[in-house]
């Protein structure tokens, strides 16, 4: 199906993390028409996953909160949640791009009542928590999603729970019949903001993510420490409940690394910092953080951070490279073996949980792009041929929100001079 929702004059934004809501709202403040296609249900990317932010310790709803009242009140931005961009084609001014817009099953009545997931029993893994709790099969993403509006998995189509949740809305909300759509629509730039994606830890065998119950990645451990996720912000390990107080963090997981990710991740060091926080945070001083790093690289103004938390009695910094974990099968906790290489001493020490600070690579890694899309040797996206599409945010490299922000509206700026170039040609 063609749609007339674009035009050449219109700049598409693929993804709507924070790097993308950022160029969009830059390049539609500014008065240019964005389409802003995020292909989950919500907006807001892998940073409203977050429990903190770094450096000040704030929770992520504050940034996202003031962009998404922006979003909201600007007509210029149309938000198009469950749709995927799967194909562009053509050249800078004049882009032909596929659309694949996944049902939600849920129409624009929806007023988030809730009604529906209360009458479904199905249930399936939080994609809010990385599935480490199960939400009703008719869910709401999180507290802060936009659209403010339900979702129905598909599993529950077609099935009498299906026509639980359609006959508990009594604002006909629910429409079991929707498809998923292709749409072809012209834009005259394109701004990649598609963000990254975890390194996969059970890639690396030594540690044992995939047979340890208490080995985590920081992912989940961020997720462990928000009172929205699985353990109501409880620091529990996963294979008993127990009270975690003595925690590993293991640097450079997948990152800097051969034989997995050999570009530095550059974030981990600073989420490793910031998460021996939280450790303080629930348990004060009875809390133990221990750091297991290669160097630690907090770059520029975190340095200040860096210095507070080395002078924190409760965490302990220790200079290695784990070779291996192992488990202590009496009581579930990990056993790190490795060699401290500033004094050369064999280790090797038990704790109650693991926190595996995993890199980050494109989300894009592995996905057919447009021949045109120049990216570097970690797949993170340069920019374009034609020079009519361009990078933003955590696409181009690893970054943190603040410098994804700034990404975000250096492409935003480069796309709106593509979009006036193009009027000009058309005029002269
Ligand atoms: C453990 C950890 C802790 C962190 N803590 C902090 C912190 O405290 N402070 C800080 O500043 N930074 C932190 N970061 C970094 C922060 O998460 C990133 O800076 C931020 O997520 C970058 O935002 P983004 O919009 O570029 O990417 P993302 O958040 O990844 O958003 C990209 C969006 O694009 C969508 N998308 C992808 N492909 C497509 C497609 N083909 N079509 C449509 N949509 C698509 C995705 O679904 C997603 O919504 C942390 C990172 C880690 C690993």
């Amino acid at each position: 199906m063609t749609a007339s929702i674009a035009t050449h004059q219109t700049i598409l934004v693929v993804g709507g993390g924070i790097a993308g809501m950022t160029a969009a709202l830059e390049a539609a403040e500014c008065g240019k028409q964005v389409i802003l296609a995020e292909k989950t249900p919500t907006l807001g990317g892998r940073t409203s996953l977050l429990y903190r932010y770094f450096p000040k310790m704030c929770h992520p709803t504050c940034g996202l909160e003031i962009n998404l009242k922006r979003i909201k009140g600007n007509p210029n931005v149309r938000v198009m949640t469950m749709t995927e961009v799967t194909a562009v084609t053509g050249s800078r001014g004049n882009y032909r791009v596929t659309l694949k817009i996944k049902p939600r099953y849920v129409n624009e009545n929806c007023t988030a009542c809730g009604d529906c997931g209360k009458a479904v029993q199905a249930e399936i893994p939080n994609p809010a928590n990385y599935g480490l709790d199960k939400i009703k099969a008719a869910y709401l993403p999180h507290g802060m999603a936009y659209p403010q509006r339900y979702v129905i998995d598909p599993s529950i189509v077609g099935t009498p729970e299906g026509e639980a949740a359609k006959a508990a809305c009594k604002v006909g909300a629910i429409d079991l019949a929707m498809q998923e759509e292709t749409v072809e629509i012209t834009v005259g730039s394109v701004i990649w903001a598609t963000g990254w994606r975890p390194f996969d830890a059970n890639k690396i065998q030594p540690y044992g993510y995939d047979r340890y119950a208490n080995v985590i990645t920081s992912l989940e451990f961020e997720r462990l420490a928000d009172p929205h996720g699985p353990t109501g912000g409880k620091l529990l390990r996963p294979s008993d409940g127990k009270e975690a107080k003595n925690i590993a963090f293991i640097q450079c997981a997948g990152s800097r690394d051969e034989n997995y990710l050999r570009h530095c991740s550059r974030i981990c060091c600073m989420a490793t910092l910031k998460q021996t926080q939280y450790v303080r945070e629930a348990w004060g001083d009875e809390g133990k953080s221990t750091i297991y790093y290669i160097d630690i690289r907090a770059i520029d103004r975190f340095e200040d951070f860096y210095a507070k938390v080395w002078q924190d009695p409760t965490v302990r910094f220790i200079k290695s490279k784990v070779a291996r974990i192992a488990e202590n099968e009496a009581n579930g906790n990990p056993i790190l073996h490795g060699v401290d290489t500033e004094g050369y001493h064999r280790y090797a020490n038990e704790h109650d949980l693991v926190v595996l600070a995993v890199g980050m690579e494109p989300e894009v890694t592995g996905v057919k792009l447009p021949d045109d899309i120049v990216l570097d040797s970690s797949h993170f996206i340069e920019g374009s041929k034609s020079g009519g599409m361009f990078g933003a945010g955590a696409a181009t490299s690893p970054l943190d929100v603040n410098r994804a922000v700034q990404s975000a509206t250096a492409a935003s700026l480069r796309a709106i001079q593509v979009i006036h170039q193009t009027a000009s040609t058309e005029a002269a």
